[in-house]
């Protein structure tokens, strides 16, 4: 089933949601599908979002300090910080690119943060993304594995990625740059 994110109004898979309801004695309950409940990105910023907007308040009357931590630390125990996971982050909020020439469009109106390659990349696509990674500033990273990096990005033959989101491009450098 799908809905829509109560904070973005985005449309996800319900695994890409956190649910949220009120149970009996007046507690926020996560993820449980009995009761009357909103749906929010697993996504930190819808989250926040949530949080200065009230959302939940409005539709549950109080809600507690305790609730919104639980919801945070659900949110971080189902995406640990695995490269593929941040690339699946990437990938469902629309913040990556994927081709070499949608990697291109990106880097020219300034978007890109991050370039991932694949290991395989033949020699002329790696040059062109070692000189784009120079001009633009940008890092650049080879995928690891496991895995490879079509599985990753779920597109066939597809050798090079751009990351858009700054967290996201910060958190695979972190991991793959060090
Ligand atoms: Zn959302």
């Amino acid at each position: 089933m799908e809905r829509h994110c109560v904070v973005c109004g985005r449309i996800r898979d319900a695994h890409d949601f956190i649910r949220v309801s009120k149970g009996q004695k007046g507690r926020i309950i996560l993820n449980e599908t009995s009761g009357d409940g909103i749906v929010l990105c697993r996504d930190p910023d819808c989250v926040r979002r949530a949080r200065e907007t009230r959302v939940l308040e409005s539709r549950f009357g109080a809600v507690t300090e305790d609730a919104y931590l639980r919801i945070a630390r659900k949110i971080r125990s189902a995406t640990p910080d695995k490269p593929a996971n941040l690339v699946g982050m990437g990938l469902r909020s629309r913040k990556i690119v994927l081709g070499r020439t949608g990697v291109e469009q990106a880097m020219r109106s300034g978007k890109v943060r991050l370039i991932l390659i694949s290991r395989d990349t033949q020699k002329h696509t790696r040059e062109w993304a070692e000189t784009q990674s120079r001009m633009h500033h940008i890092p650049l990273v080879s995928w690891p594995g496991p895995g490879s990096f079509e599985d990753v990005v779920h597109k066939a033959n597809c050798r090079v990625a751009g990351i858009m989101d700054e967290g996201i491009a910060e958190a695979i450098g972190k991991i793959l740059l060090t």
